[in-house]
């Protein structure tokens, strides 16, 4: 493979590798075991390719075609065919199989793939019965045999690489069926995303009422919200690589009144059988940002692996937010010097009675940074600017939410006070969060 020659028809280096075999077969003196073990296997018909893989590492060869061959030769005999084969009837003549594979991969992008499949229980068996009958320790099985066999007929015929980790493409062929299964592999895209509307949801919301089937309430569309971040940014996305559907991983997320501003929020957008896996992701990122323009921008749009989501969610990240307060009555500007006290404080904050029917009832420490006011000379609203740890939920900090957050806004100014809107300000990655190794 090291030719660098793309031209996959012509094959002359192989003619003389097997000219120099049949030179060496003569050479290839067998045990009277092995001979023994041969002659079975020929008695039941094997053919050179299931003779070669009973002796993958007895026999020196470049393929078990070549191995049967040489042994067929040394005990002067032919060699039988594929269809004759008992331990095979057949199936390592691949040639249609692959003709096949390569017809039903037309039209999908891909650059690696993986071959597996199916194989029939009663060759299985006769083979692994033959092992024990004979004594055959080390051989290819028939169905990795196969695997095998087609990956290198497809690698050639469509000049794609095999890959064990994270194929493009994975092929299952049912032998026992006559089935072909493709699977094609999401794809990844990673990037940050800016929510510039309120009343957005991060993902796709289900209807309350008839859980996405589609009712009068949600007007058929069987979604509780319009649109999300999400589908705002999956459109073009999904159209693009002619994708199914998708996935959203998010780092986190913030509630559906709150904005995300500056640098964003970072997701992964896995996308669902992709016929495509190429772009100018540039130009995607303007596509997106034009059609999502108002609500929703993305930046940094990147293709990455589905580790990334991991990555992801192991995170911590630490945030700041702008929060609109209203409190119950005027609040002077003297008064809010007493929430300099949350500046490098410990708060407890045990989960909000708004989320505690989705969330476990717990009692959490979490970390104020800082907290700084801005407050107009009249009036009963004032800003606060948080950074506080991850997770710490900065409406119920604000509000006290029945003294289940201690301390908070409210009980240390003595007044109740209400976030009324929320913006995600940055988000901040922690340094110490033990990163993984890159790619
Ligand atoms: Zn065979
Ligand atoms: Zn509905």
């Amino acid at each position: 493979m090291t030719t660098g020659n793309s031209d996959s028809v012509k094959k002359p280096k192989t003619k003389t590798k097997a000219e120099k075999t049949l030179k060496k077969s003569r050479d290839l003196v067998l045990s009277k075991k092995m001979k023994e073990k041969a002659k079975f296997l020929l008695k039941e018909k094997a053919c050179n390719e299931c003779l070669g893989r009973q002796f993958i590492n007895t026999v020196k060869g470049t393929s078990n075609s070549e191995r049967g061959n040489k042994i067929a030769k040394a005990l002067k005999v032919k060699a039988n065919e594929p269809s004759e084969c008992r331990f095979c009837k057949g199936l390592t003549n691949l040639k249609t199989i692959t003709d096949w594979v390569a017809e039903s991969l037309e039209g999908i992008e891909f650059d690696t793939f993986l071959v597996g499949s199916r194989v029939p229980k009663d060759l299985v068996e006769k083979e692994e019965a033959m092992w024990t009958e004979i004594g055959i320790e080390s051989s290819e099985p028939l169905k990795q045999n196969l695997n095998r066999l087609v990956g290198k007929q497809i690698s050639e015929k469509l000049d794609k690489e095999v890959d064990f980790d994270l194929p493009d493409v994975n092929i299952i062929v049912d032998f026992t069926e006559q089935d072909l299964e493709i699977k094609i592999n999401p794809l990844f895209l990673c990037a940050n995303y800016i929510k510039l509307k309120r009343g957005i949801p991060q993902t796709k919301w289900p209807c309350r009422a008839c859980r996405g089937k589609g009712c009068e309430k949600c007007k058929g569309t069987g979604k509780q919200y319009e649109t999300s971040v999400e589908e705002l940014i999956a459109a073009k996305c999904l159209e693009e690589f002619g994708a199914e559907t998708q996935s959203f991983h998010g780092a986190g997320r913030e509630d559906i009144d709150a904005l995300m501003l500056n640098d964003g929020r970072p997701f992964v957008l896995e996308l669902k059988n992709p016929k495509k896996r190429k772009t100018d992701l540039k130009k995607l990122e303007k596509k997106i940002n034009s059609f999502a323009k108002g609500s929703v921008e993305i930046k940094n749009l990147e293709s990455c692996g589905r580790k990334k989501i991991r990555e992801l969610k192991l995170a911590k990240f630490d945030k700041s937010y702008r929060a609109l307060v209203e409190c119950e009555r005027e609040i002077k500007k003297s008064e809010l010097e007493k929430l300099s006290e949350f500046t490098e404080s410990e708060i407890i904050q045990q989960t909000p009675l708004r989320v505690l029917h989705r969330r476990a009832n717990l009692s959490r420490k979490k970390y104020v940074y800082s907290m700084e006011w801005k407050k107009p000379k009249r009036g009963k609203t004032f800003e606060l600017f948080v950074r506080a740890s991850a997770g710490t939920y900065i409406k119920e900090l604000v509000s006290g939410d029945e003294e289940r957050t201690k301390p908070n806004v409210s009980s240390v100014l003595g007044a109740k006070c209400k976030c009324v809107e929320l913006d995600v300000l940055e988000i901040i990655p922690k340094k110490t969060v033990a990163r993984r190794k890159k790619k």
